[in-house]
């Protein structure tokens, strides 16, 4: 573990899709227990896992369903009882400003959760994230970096 700027990174390997699931609740459990908004960015190409992990996170949450990649609508909302969790996908963003045309301001707001992909596309409009998590295929399975404000490092 290491720190710089206050951020804390924390390096993770994940063997298959079970274990995958099980990581993102703990992620999910971890942004649960905060009281304030939260902005979380999942970095990695296509097929690394990043929505397989937002559906751990979905689930400490409360939803036990399937996830859907809102690839065409940009964002799904995930209505509980106590706050929302947006996830987002931005992989056919085309312009960053498209996201100031869908007030993208009011999304980080009401101790909401947003689950960011491909949050490179949104580059100069959206906010530094909370956590950042970098997913990359290794070997047969992934390896996960975290890099957090120290509030959301896992324990
Ligand atoms: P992305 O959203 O990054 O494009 P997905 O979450 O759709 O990626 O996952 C792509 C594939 O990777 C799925 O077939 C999923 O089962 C698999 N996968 C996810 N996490 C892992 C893991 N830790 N180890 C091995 N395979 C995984
Ligand atoms: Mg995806």
């Amino acid at each position: 573990m290491s720190s710089t700027n206050q951020k804390v990174t924390q390096e993770f390997y994940i063997a298959n899709e079970a274990d995958m699931v099980a990581f993102g609740e703990g992620i999910g459990r971890t942004l649960r227990a905060q009281s304030a908004s939260q902005c979380v960015f999942l970095n990695g190409d296509l097929g690394a896992g990043k929505t397989t992990l937002s559906r751990g996170i979905l689930r400490a949450f409360g939803h036990a369903g399937a996830v859907k990649s809102p690839t065409y609508t940009l964002v799904e909302i995930y209505e509980f009882a106590e706050r929302r969790v947006y996830h987002f996908d931005l992989y056919r963003l085309g312009d960053p400003e498209e996201l100031e045309y869908m007030g993208i301001r009011d999304y980080f707001s009401d101790g909401s959760i947003c689950l960011m992909e491909w949050p490179e596309r949104g580059r100069g409009i959206l906010p530094e994230p909370d956590l950042f998590i970098d997913v990359t295929v290794q070997g047969d399975g992934r390896k996960i970096q975290l890099t957090a404000k120290p509030n959301l490092v896992l324990a």
